[in-house]
C-alpha cells in the first residue's frame, strides 16, 4: 500500500458516506483468471479507473471449504471479477459502482442484515427492537447500542496511564474508551447520526498536494458529490438546476437521498422556539451581518456558495434519510443487487480472515461463514465458523472499516514486521504504517439542563413503538422522531486567525455526554 493508498483509506473513514474512491485496494491481476457464472458479462461501459480484459466465464458461482495441498496447486476459477470486503460507506458504495459498470463483483460482508437481525437495546433489553433502531432516525443512539448489529472496541488515545485515566470515559475493565462500530450490511451507515456534511475545500486540495493526483482537487470532487446526491430539501434550487443553473451545486439523482428534518414540532414549541431564536441572535452578534453566500445558502451546510468560501454561521442538519427513514449502504446495495443479480452478489455472516496471494498478486480471500463470529461482537458465537475461499480475477478491494482493514492487512502479512512477529504471522510487506496513526474527532460535551421537566416535542417519548411521538412517525413521517436529535448546528472558527472554520457545534436536546457504554439508555429519562 503506497501513500495515496493510505490517504485514500484515511479519507474512507473520515467522510461519513460514500464517495466512490474511498477504500484500501490491493492490485490484483487484470489479465488472467476465469469468472464464474451466475454472472453474466455485458457490454455496460466501464467505470473510470477501472479497466476491463475479456476473461473468459466457468461455471457455477461456487465457494469451496478450505482445499486440501493437492488442490492447493491448481488455482480454481475466480468467483467474481472483484471481491470486496465489507458494505460500510466505502465498500457498500465501491460494490455497488463495479456492479453498475458491468463488473461482476462479490461483497463479503461479516454481519447480517440490519432489518431482519432480531436484538435488544439498553432501554428494553429483552426486546426486539429491529428493524425501528435502523429506520427511526431519533433511535440512533440506539442502533449503536443494538446488541444484534455492535461491534464494541476500546481505544487508548494515550500511551501515559495517567494521562489517559483522566479521561471520564475511560473503563478501567476494557483498558481504553469505547468506540462503537455496527457489523452489519451497510456498516456504521447502519447506526450513524445520518448527518451529512461536505467537507472543506481545502481539505481535497491538501490532499491533491499531498499525492500530486489532481483529481483529488475541490471542485473535481464536487462532481462526485453531486453524482451521490439526491438532495430533497432545497427545492427552489431543485427547480432552478433543472433550468440548467445549479449554484448549490447539489446532487439531485444520485443514490443518496439527503433531507431536513426541521421538526415543525420545534416551531410549535414555545420554549424551544425562544431557544432558536436566541441562540441565532446570539451567533449573528458575534459573527457580523450574513454575506451573500450565507444568504443564499438558506443556512444549507452543503451549498457549494458556503463551502466555496469557508463561512461560519448558524446551519441546519441534512440528514440521510429517505421519506425520514434511515438510508445508507444496505439499501443502496439491495437496491443494485435487485437490478443486477448476475452481477452483484452479497454474502454475509462471512467473516474475511486473510488476503490470499498468488505471487505478489492479490487473488482472494479466505474466509469464516457463520453468524456472529468476531469477538467484538456483543453476543459473540461460541463457534468459529467453516472456513471457505473465494477467488478474484481482477481485485481485491479492502474496506472493512478503519480498524479492520489494517486488522486484515496484517492478518494478511503487510504491516509493521516487529507485530507481525509477535503474533505469529509470516511477514509479506513489512509495512510499518499499517495499524498507526488513527485519528478522530473527539466528541466534546457541554451538557445544559434547562429549569423544566421537560422539552415539550419529548414529553411524552420514551423512544420505543408504544409511545405517541413513534405513531406520528409511523403514520405520517412528522414529529420529533424524524430528527437526529440535532436542533441548531454553528459552524466556526476555534481562533479568529484559522484559515478554515474548524469547529461544528450541534445543539441537541438529549444529554449526550459522548460516546460511553449504556449512555442511549439515558434519553427517555432526561428530557430537559
Ligand atoms: C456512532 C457513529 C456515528 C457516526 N455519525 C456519523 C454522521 O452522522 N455522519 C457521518 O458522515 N459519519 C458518521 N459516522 C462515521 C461514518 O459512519 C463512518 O465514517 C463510515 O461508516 C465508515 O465507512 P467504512 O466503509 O470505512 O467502514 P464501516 O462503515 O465501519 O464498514 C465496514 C464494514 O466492514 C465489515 N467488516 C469489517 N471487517 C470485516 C471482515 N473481516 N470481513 C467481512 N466484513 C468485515 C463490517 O461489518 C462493516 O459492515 C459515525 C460513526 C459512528 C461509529
Amino acid at each position: 500500500m503506497n501513500r495515496r493508498d493510505l490517504l485514500k483509506a484515511a479519507l474512507a473513514a473520515l467522510a461519513g458516506s460514500g464517495f466512490g474512491r474511498r477504500s484500501v485496494r490491493l492490485k490484483a491481476d487484470t489479465t488472467s483468471g476465469t469468472v464464474a457464472s451466475g454472472f453474466s458479462r455485458t457490454n455496460t461501459p466501464v467505470a473510470s479507473g477501472f479497466s476491463r480484459t475479456n476473461t473468459p466465464v466457468a461455471s457455477g458461482f461456487s465457494r469451496t471449504t478450505a482445499p486440501t495441498p493437492q488442490q492447493q496447486s491448481a488455482p480454481r476459477p475466480a468467483d467474481a471479477e472483484y471481491i470486496v470486503v465489507g458494505s460500510g460507506a466505502g465498500g457498500g458504495t465501491v460494490a455497488a459502482r463495479l456492479a453498475e459498470a458491468g463488473y461482476t463483483v462479490l461483497l463479503l460482508e461479516a454481519g447480517g442484515d440490519s432489518r431482519t437481525l432480531s436484538g435488544g437495546n439498553p432501554i428494553h433489553p429483552a426486546d426486539n427492537t429491529l428493524p425501528d433502531d435502523y429506520d427511526v432516525p431519533a433511535f440512533h443512539p440506539l442502533a449503536t447500542e443494538n446488541d444484534a448489529m455492535k461491534w464494541d472496541y476500546y481505544v487508548r488515545h494515550y500511551a501515559d496511564a495517567a494521562r489517559q485515566t483522566r479521561d471520564p470515559k475511560y473503563l478501567k475493565q476494557h483498558d481504553g474508551v469505547w468506540y462503537p462500530r455496527a457489523g452489519t450490511l451497510g456498516g456504521c451507515t447502519a447506526h450513524n447520526a445520518m448527518i451529512l456534511v461536505y467537507p472543506h475545500n481545502t481539505d481535497w486540495d491538501e490532499l491533491a498536494d499531498l499525492t500530486g493526483d489532481p483529481s483529488w482537487r475541490a471542485d473535481h470532487m464536487r462532481t462526485y458529490f453531486e453524482r451521490l446526491e439526491n438532495c430533497e430539501h432545497r427545492r427552489f434550487e431543485r427547480l432552478r438546476s433543472r433550468l440548467g443553473w445549479n449554484p448549490s451545486r447539489h446532487g439531485w439523482s444520485g443514490w443518496l437521498t439527503v433531507e431536513k428534518a426541521l421538526p415543525e414540532e420545534a416551531i410549535r414549541d414555545r420554549d424551544l422556539r425562544a431557544l432558536l431564536f436566541e441562540s441565532a441572535r446570539e451567533t449573528l452578534k458575534e459573527i457580523g451581518r450574513p454575506t451573500g453566500a450565507r444568504l443564499e445558502s438558506q443556512a444549507d451546510p452543503n451549498d457549494w456558495r458556503v463551502v466555496r468560501d469557508g463561512e461560519i454561521g448558524i446551519r441546519y442538519t441534512p440528514l440521510t434519510t429517505k421519506n425520514h427513514q434511515r438510508v445508507g449502504t444496505r439499501e443502496r446495495l439491495l437496491d443494485v443487487r435487485d437490478r443486477h443479480p448476475d452481477r452483484l452478489k452479497i454474502e454475509m455472516n462471512a467473516r474475511a480472515t486473510r488476503v490470499i496471494f498468488e505471487g505478489a498478486r492479490a487473488a482472494g480471500v479466505e474466509y469464516r461463514k457463520g453468524e456472529r463470529l468476531y469477538r467484538a461482537h456483543a453476543q459473540p458465537s461460541a463457534g468459529d465458523g467453516e472456513v471457505r475461499q473465494v477467488r478474484a480475477s481482477r481485485e481485491v478491494i479492502l474496506a472493512g472499516g478503519a480498524f479492520n482493514t489494517p486488522q486484515l492487512l496484517m492478518l494478511s502479512g503487510i504491516g509493521p514486521q516487529d507485530v507481525l512477529t509477535r503474533h505469529g504471522i509470516a511477514v509479506r510487506v513489512p509495512l510499518a504504517g499499517v495499524g498507526k496513526n488513527l485519528q478522530d474527532r473527539y466528541e466534546v460535551a457541554v451538557v445544559n439542563r434547562m429549569n423544566f421537566d421537560a422539552w415539550d416535542v419529548l414529553r411524552d417519548a420514551t423512544f420505543s413503538r408504544d409511545d405517541p411521538r413513534y405513531r406520528e412517525w409511523a403514520n405520517g413521517r412528522k414529529g420529533v422522531y424524524t430528527t437526529n436529535g440535532a436542533v441548531l448546528s454553528v459552524i466556526a472558527r476555534s481562533m479568529i486567525d484559522r484559515p478554515v472554520p474548524d469547529l461544528y457545534c450541534y445543539a441537541l436536546l438529549a444529554d449526550f455526554r459522548g460516546y460511553k457504554p449504556g449512555y442511549s439508555k439515558v434519553l427517555p429519562d432526561h428530557k430537559n
